[in-house]
């Protein structure tokens, strides 16, 4: 039996990445959608073979709780939304799957997992490259010292946005897109960074930028960087921007080699490089099974109660590491961390 997500908002990621990947979950389909806009719930309804009643607009979500065709609910609005309608769904009785990042805060992440827990639903976020081939490959190498001993991870995740400004665009409007660029893309340099050390940071030192009179960075930075040092030593140096020309790698070198992943954690065209002595690429699958395979492992869990891969806990680590950035950033200091990645006093 097949789990029923209904898809809250209607956006580009929704309608034009993860919608059409249903069709290649075994275990997952959609059951409903929502959305404000009339017009799309009428047009995606009918191309996806949804009943009317299947369709809702935000002011009806309450009704979604009787619904026995929908098991979970699939957030994807602007990340500002994320802790109220996850919230909303659990109120309604429904498992959670919420878009990264989870959420704008550590204090709105606790929310949501203690509303999880009060409804005794399950909470995932939609993590992506813990189920793509490369990115699975290279956590397994490292974790066999493939690179010998971590000692550098570099992450960039940039491109250059257009014209744009907070009222026309939510993803330079700090109330839904937080600080900006780091939220939305540098968040898959700081899940690699963990993913790939396997530690969590002691210390993070942090630099953000803003250009004066850009109606783009009315609101967010432009970039965002920072530099970790983990308690084996190693550093990382994370970098993420809206304003600089496309790039989007990971680099994890050690004593006897590195691993080069370029691009990094995209939709598709992933590469994996490993350097040193056994010098050699490594094609370890299709990196578009990403998306079919994170909705099947939801149902996995939904359904048999198997353990998820990508829990609240871990955005809230993250966003925990978020806030630590921002406040070293902010401060002009280095920033020391306890192991769960809360700043020390
Ligand atoms: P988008 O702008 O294309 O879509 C956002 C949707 O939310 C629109 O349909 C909009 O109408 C709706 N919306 C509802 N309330 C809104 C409000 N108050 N203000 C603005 N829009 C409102 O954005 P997107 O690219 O689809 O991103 C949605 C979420 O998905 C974000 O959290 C983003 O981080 C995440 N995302 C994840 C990936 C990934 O690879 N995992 C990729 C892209 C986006």
């Amino acid at each position: 039996d097949s789990v029923g997500f209904a898809m809250v908002g209607l956006g580009g990621y929704a309608l034009n990445q993860m919608m059409p990947r249903f069709a290649q979950a075994e275990r997952a389909h959609v059951a409903a959608i929502v959305s404000g806009n009339p017009d799309k719930l009428r047009e995606v309804g009918d191309a996806y073979g949804l009943p009317a009643d299947a369709r809702y607009s935000y002011e009806d979500f309450a009704r979604i709780g009787a619904d026995r065709r929908v098991d979970a609910v699939y957030v994807v609005l602007p990340s500002g939304l994320h802790a109220e309608w996850t919230v909303r769904a659990f109120a309604a009785g429904k498992h959670v799957l919420c878009e990264k990042p989870m959420a704008l805060s550590s204090a709105e992440c606790a929310r949501m997992i203690a509303a999880g827990r009060r409804a005794r639903r399950k909470l995932m976020i939609a993590y992506r490259s813990h189920f793509e081939p490369h990115n699975m490959a290279a956590m397994e190498l490292m974790a066999r010292d493939a690179v010998g001993r971590l000692r550098l991870i570099r992450t960039e995740q940039s491109y250059r946005m257009g014209p744009t400004s907070p009222s026309a665009n939510w993803r330079v409007n700090r109330a839904l897109a937080g600080g900006g660029p780091l939220e939305d893309l540098g968040i898959y340099g700081l899940q690699a960074a963990l993913y790939l050390s396997r530690e969590m940071p002691e210390s993070i030192s942090a630099t953000t930028f803003r250009p004066e009179g850009d109606p783009r960075f009315a609101e967010i930075f432009a970039h965002v960087s920072s530099q970790w040092r983990f308690p084996s030593g190693a550093v990382a140096q994370l970098a993420t921007s809206y304003d600089s020309a496309g790039a989007n790698f990971v680099h994890a070198r050690g004593t006897t080699g590195a691993l080069i992943m370029d691009p990094a954690t995209n939709y598709s065209g992933q590469r994996l490089v490993l350097e040193g002595p056994e010098r050699r690429e490594l094609e370890p699958g299709d990196p578009e099974v990403q998306f079919a395979r994170q909705l099947d492992h939801f149902a996995d869990a939904i359904r048999d109660g198997a353990p998820v891969r990508t829990p609240g806990e871990m955005g809230l680590r993250d966003l925990r590491l978020i806030e630590a950035i921002y406040a070293s950033a902010a401060a002009g200091r280095t920033v020391g961390l306890n192991p769960d990645g809360t700043m020390r006093r």
